[in-house]
């Protein structure tokens, strides 16, 4: 790497992060050394991002970092856990900016703060490459109380978390494709919120959970797949912001909103007798949760509009290959 050389770099960048944690060892071990608590289960994560596919080039330090560690977060919220620390594998082109790697670990300590993590190991290399973060979550939960996706039972309600779509859109902003009246969904794609703590208050309530990452619809497949049943979906139940909701007057497609991924709200099912117990839990976290759908007998997803016809997707979400 140009500027400083990798020991310096860790040294000097990444070890603050480990803020003192004794299961990052000073990262100057072989690995990190984590004690589980009595009673509890190691919940874990990885996520890859790289460059031009999952974050555009143009993106800040900011918003990678930011991405990088809430796209991850998502999935230990989908689970119910609790975040406790992680571990990053960074791959940095060769030709990148030593300012900007800088910029970068600053941002990821903000980040890291927030949300209550230490950095207690990975790898730092150079590549000929794009930039590519493989960050690894550790999270833990009671054990015995993860949610998981395959729990939906015929009868369940189908519910979801926040609004849908305003990432996708917010990606178009942060593109410089069509931005007109909908600059405000940009923090949704830049600054995606990780359910965390309402993944935990539905260890108690929810059958099953998924995070919507790579789009409404798909993950709602993923869920129904791995519970072996249907998801019969409202598509004009599903909440929508009212930049969203503007932007469908101007001719903007619904499918759009359901298929554009990157919105990281908890999509899950419940029973029925669940409702009044998790509208208390959406007014305790000051969190829209919207009833968007049934579980049924069968399999897949059925989108359906207010007229009764299906909305079949050109495409579901997003696919890696
Ligand atoms: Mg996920």
């Amino acid at each position: 790497m140009a500027g400083l050389g990798e020991f310096d770099f860790i040294r000097d960048r990444l070890r603050p992060l480990s803020e003192d944690d004794p299961a990052a060892l000073d990262l100057a071990d072989d690995a990190a050394l984590l004690a589980p608590e009595p009673g509890e289960e190691i919940v874990l994560a990885c996520d890859t991002l790289i460059a031009g596919v999952h974050f555009l080039d143009t993106d800040s330090p900011e918003v990678v970092a930011s991405r990088a560690l809430r796209s991850n977060l998502s999935d230990l919220a989908a689970m119910g856990a609790v975040p406790r620390a992680y571990l990053a594998a960074i791959a940095w082109p060769v030709t990148l900016d030593p300012d900007w790697r800088a910029d970068f670990t600053r941002s990821l300590h903000r980040e890291q703060s927030r949300f209550g993590l230490t950095l207690i190991g990975g790898d730092t290399t150079a590549t000929p490459g794009p930039l590519t973060l493989s960050f690894t979550l550790i999270g833990r939960v009671p054990a015995g109380s993860a949610l998981r996706r395959s729990g939906a039972r015929i009868g369940d309600d189908v519910w979801v978390s926040g609004m849908i779509g305003d990432a996708g859109l917010g990606l178009r902003v942060a593109s410089g494709s069509g931005g007109e009246g909908i600059s405000a969904c940009r923090r949704a794609y830049e600054r995606p919120e990780p359910r965390l703590a309402l993944g935990q208050a539905l260890r108690d309530l929810a059958s099953a959970a998924i995070d919507v990452s790579d789009g409404l619809l798909a993950d709602a497949g993923h869920l129904a797949s791995a519970s072996g049943c249907a998801l019969r979906i409202k598509v004009d139940a599903v909440p929508r912001s009212a930049s969203a909701q503007a932007w469908l007057a101007r001719g903007g497609e619904v499918e759009a909103l359901l298929t554009s991924g990157d919105d990281y709200e908890l999509l899950f099912t419940a029973p029925p007798d669940r409702r009044t117990a998790l509208d208390g839990v959406s007014a305790r976290l000051d969190l829209v949760l919207t009833r968007i759908g049934v579980v049924t007998d069968g399999s897949g997803v059925a989108a359906e509009r207010a007229d009764g016809s299906q909305l079949v997707p050109t495409r579901t979400g997003f696919t890696h290959f």
